[in-house]
């Protein structure tokens, strides 16, 4: 790796003056960035980033949730140079293909076990999650045309819930503060409740039936709406950027009874959970759903070039295919074969180093051992992980659970903290939650639960 040298306060303030006149960042509130400059980002190599004053950093968000083979792998940038030097694009209109793109559909189809006997045999590719999400809205209208059902229009997502920031995909999110901007959600979307047991838990009530409980406000919903206006559902295994919320054990198999009593779609949303992030290649074999369609994107390429995409079960692709006729859907970069050469290339190395393996049986269950042991922390009161995603609850009052007034910010206070002690947290209210890169090792687990003990410690001495 040719590190770059530390840059001087002169040449940091320069371009951070530059990015402040210029860059229109997203998801950020550019006052605060004016006043303060940016943090500037400048190499990284397998867990770690360094910024721009030099100082090394263990990345426990993988990026934005998706360096999964963690950072400087030569195999990635080899097959984009040789792709690019080779056919740095075609595109896939009109009856043409390239190779990667065939091959990476093929590999896709084959790893994604069949659910309820039916495999996924199509793949349709874009270069994000929310575009992968757009796409399936179209794809789920377009099954009930053709169905004869065009009456099925609505898509029940859930509050919290992050698919994207496009229109429809922003709409399918259930961020409250996304909604407020810009008139959303379109019509045809709506919203349940999610399964945030600490939440939304009756007094004394199991994380078990709190679980059955949650799923049934779909059932409600379904009833609700009249269940043959209703066209698919549509949920992250494990929600992510609503705060890593991890669902009890029963939701989702009472999910899946309540999908196929009412005969609607299931579109199990992977962007954060496939490729090895729960121990699995996909997150639906971790919670036994049955998805009729799958959203990915962030993982397939370990976020070392864009892409996304949705699997499609062949229950949906042949309606679509043998009834439809032209699809009238896709983007210049559907399949584009650098992209589709990285992931493969990536995929190679999922496999070689058997990493959805290793967090199913190694890493994730020390991950979630250290990761328990944050609990005897005075702030700390939840520690939750399922894989390699984990969630802590900063709370005032450990025995009551009592949170923090919400205008203190002890999230953000905490998040601050962990960057001056190394490492990448993200705050989601109170909940400070990881996702690391699944090379970390024992070694840099143990390392980054220090890191985070420190953060605790100067967070505790700041607020209390
Ligand atoms: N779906 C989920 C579950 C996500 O977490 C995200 C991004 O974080 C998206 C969709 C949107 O993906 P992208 O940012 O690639 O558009």
């Amino acid at each position: 790796m040719n590190a770059p040298l530390p840059l001087t306060d002169t040449q940091l303030r320069e371009v951070q003056a530059l990015d402040a006149a210029h860059f229109l960042h997203p998801f950020t509130d550019h006052q605060a960035l004016a006043r303060r400059g940016a943090r500037l980002i400048t190499h990284a190599h397998g867990v770690h980033i360094w910024d721009a004053r030099g100082q090394r950093i263990i990345d426990a968000m993988s990026g934005l949730w998706c360096v999964n083979v963690g950072y400087g792998r030569q195999a990635l940038a080899d097959a984009a140079y040789r792709q690019m030097m080779t056919l740095p694009y075609y595109n896939a209109f009109f009856q043409t293909t390239t190779e990667p793109a065939v091959r990476l559909a093929a590999r896709l189809c084959e790893l994604a076990p069949p659910v309820g006997g039916r495999a996924f045999t199509h793949v349709f590719f874009t270069s994000s999650g929310s575009e992968a999400n757009d796409t399936n809205v179209r794809l789920v209208r377009r099954y009930w045309d053709l169905m004869g059902q065009p009456q099925r229009k609505i898509i029940i997502s859930r509050r919290n819930a992050y698919h994207g920031s496009t229109v429809a995909a922003a709409s399918l999110s259930g961020m409250a503060a996304m909604h407020a901007q810009g008139d959303l959600p379109i019509p045809g979307i709506v919203h349940i409740e999610q399964p945030h047991y600490w939440a939304l838990r009756h007094e004394g009530e199991t994380p078990a039936d709190f679980g059955r409980r949650a799923a049934r406000w779909l059932e409600d919903k379904i009833l609700e709406l009249g269940p043959e206006r209703v066209a698919a559902f549509i949920g992250e295994p494990v929600q992510g950027a609503g705060g890593v919320i991890i669902p009890p054990e029963t939701y989702w198999p009472e999910i899946q009874r309540i999908v196929e009593r009412y005969g609607i779609l299931f579109i199990s949303d992977e962007v954060i959970c496939a490729f090895g992030r729960l121990g699995h290649w996909f997150a639906y074999e971790r919670f036994g759903t049955q998805p009729d369609l799958v959203t990915f994107a962030k993982g397939v390429t370990s976020g070392y070039v864009p892409l996304g995409g949705v699997l499609v079960n062949e229950r949906i692709a042949r309606v679509l295919i043998e009834r439809g006729g032209e699809f009238n859907h896709g983007y210049t970069y559907s399949g584009h074969p650098v992209a589709c050469a990285v992931a493969l290339a990536n995929l190679d190395i999922l496999e070689a180093e058997a990493l959805p393996q290793r967090v199913r049986d190694d890493t994730g269950p020390y991950l979630a051992r250290r990761f328990a042991e944050l609990t005897d922390h005075p702030l700390v009161g939840v520690a939750e992980s399922c894989g390699f995603v984990a969630g802590l609850m900063l709370v005032r009052d450990k025995a009551t659970l009592q949170p923090w007034p919400e205008a203190w910010e002890v999230g953000m206070i905490c998040r601050a903290h962990c960057f001056d002690s190394g490492v990448v947290m993200r705050a989601v209210g109170d909940r400070m939650i990881i996702a690391p890169p699944l090379v970390m090792t024992r070694a840099d687990i143990d390392a980054m639960i220090a890191c985070i003990r420190t953060a605790l410690d100067k967070t505790w001495a700041e607020v209390q």
